[in-house]
């Protein structure tokens, strides 16, 4: 538990065995360390260290467990979400997370570079995703999140992650692959085609192209989160698709695959300079197929920069 409270100094709370660790960590020498042995209680160490009716932020994904324990050493304490409280803190990057998320991004090109050489038909889904994930660790991954591949029908399903369907020739497919890299999130999605592609196919391919398109360059400082929802969500539905965009447009990204902002109607959150986050329309044909495209990009003062580059051409794989 890391312990910052305006008028002491960082303090780092561990048990014993991992002290070693946290002591050789970077950034160690600007922290106090406390530790507490196996078998005590830590929310007795934990208590002390806080004033006893203060006011905490307590990150989202903190374990329950650590929350009861602190109320249990901390009756008069109240708690909220570090995210809502302060969402600007975790949503404007700085240059060094910026060159994390663009090495995540790098290697996430690679593994979309490297799985098109391989065979899709005859292969199951999971065959396929198990593929995506090695390549995201062979590429610099140390933890992968998800590795979505829906063929055909399962394509038209945005939920859909990976089964054993048999990948066959005629097959859209919906590959949406991400995880950590230097502690940063990469979140990629291409769609290819296993053989020649159906007009059908290539023309709402060519529309979620342009839809993505669209909504990357609406993106300035000073414009709000739902502007980029509508700039893409716009081409869709002129194009006659509205109906078949049932997602928001795009998520936050940093530490975690996943986190504010959105990038959905209701939104009034201004663009930062140094925001990141996904812009991944998509249309779904239920039954039939589906076709999702997305990047992650950064808030620049003069527009949208990508942090992941591959091409976005329908691709034909084997
Ligand atoms: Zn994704
Ligand atoms: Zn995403």
């Amino acid at each position: 538990m890391l312990v910052l409270c305006p008028d002491t100094e960082p303090t780092l709370l561990v048990p014993v065995l991992e002290r070693p660790d946290a002591e050789a960590a970077e950034g160690a020498g600007s922290l106090s360390l406390i530790d507490w042995e196996d078998g005590t209680d830590p929310y007795q160490v934990a208590g002390p260290l806080l004033p006893q009716d203060g006011e905490f932020a307590i990150s989202d994904s903190a374990w329950a467990m650590h929350l009861l324990g602190l109320q249990r050493v901390l009756p008069k304490s109240s708690y909220r979400s570090v995210t809502e409280t302060l969402p600007m803190m975790r949503a404007v990057k700085d240059d060094n997370e910026l060159m994390r998320l663009a090495a995540a991004g790098a290697a996430a090109d690679s593994t979309y570079g490297e799985i098109v050489q391989r065979r899709f038909a005859g292969r199951l889904e999971t065959e396929v995703a198990a593929d995506l994930a090695d390549l995201l660790r062979e590429f610099g991954h140390e933890q992968v999140d998800f590795t979505v591949v829906g063929s055909g029908p399962n394509g038209a399903n945005p939920h859909h992650e990976a089964g054993d369907r048999t990948i066959v020739p005629g097959d859209a497919v919906v590959l949406d692959f991400g995880g950590l890299r230097y502690g940063y999130g990469s979140d990629t999605t291409r769609t290819v085609c296993v053989g020649e592609p159906t007009s059908e196919i290539r023309e709402v391919h060519e529309i979620v192209r342009l839809a993505q398109q669209a909504g990357v360059e609406a993106v300035r400082p000073g414009v709000s989160c739902q502007e980029i929802d509508r700039a893409a969500r716009r081409v869709i539905t002129d194009a006659g698709y509205g109906e078949q965009f049932i997602h928001r447009t795009g998520h936050g990204i940093g530490v975690t695959t996943h986190e504010p902002p959105y990038m959905v109607e209701g939104e009034e959150q201004p663009l930062v300079p140094g925001m990141c986050f996904s812009v991944e329309p998509g249309i779904y044909l239920a039954g039939r197929f589906g076709v999702r495209i997305e990047d992650i990009v950064t808030v620049t003062a003069d527009g949208a920069r990508r942090l992941n580059n591959t091409d976005h051409g329908l691709r034909v794989v084997e």
